[in-house]
């Protein structure tokens, strides 16, 4: 996918700290693999840098998005939204992280 659509959609997201919305020209792409895009957004109101994770499909591909089986789709709907521990155990993850993407990936099979 166009990397330049990619910038122009993260930047219709608003900046988690400060509600600004982001700007295409600081929105990096770090890595993609697929549909799933990790990008670094820079909040240029109040400073604040973030790692997004995206997954954004083509067009084509939404048949897809909706394939989950009856027990996937009811597991989903009952899990709780993303909270502030979430958000904290991302920010520890983060910090020991090495950049490694691909090794991260490669090893998810369990
Ligand atoms: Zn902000």
């Amino acid at each position: 996918m166009d990397e330049r659509l990619i910038k122009r959609l993260i930047a219709t997201i608003k900046c988690g700290t400060c509600g600004q919305n982001y700007q295409e020209d600081h929105v990096e792409i770090v890595e993609h693999d697929d549909d799933v895009w990790f990008l670094n957004v820079f909040c240029s109101c109040c400073q604040v840098k973030s790692l997004v994770a995206a997954v954004i499909k083509r067009e084509k591909d939404l048949e897809a998005v909706n394939d989950l089986t009856g027990a996937e789709v009811s597991r989903f709907q009952h899990i709780d939204a993303v909270n502030g521990n979430d958000m904290l155990d991302m920010r520890d993850f983060l910090r020991s992280f090495d950049g490694d993407f691909s090794g991260l990936f490669s090893n998810k099979e369990s």
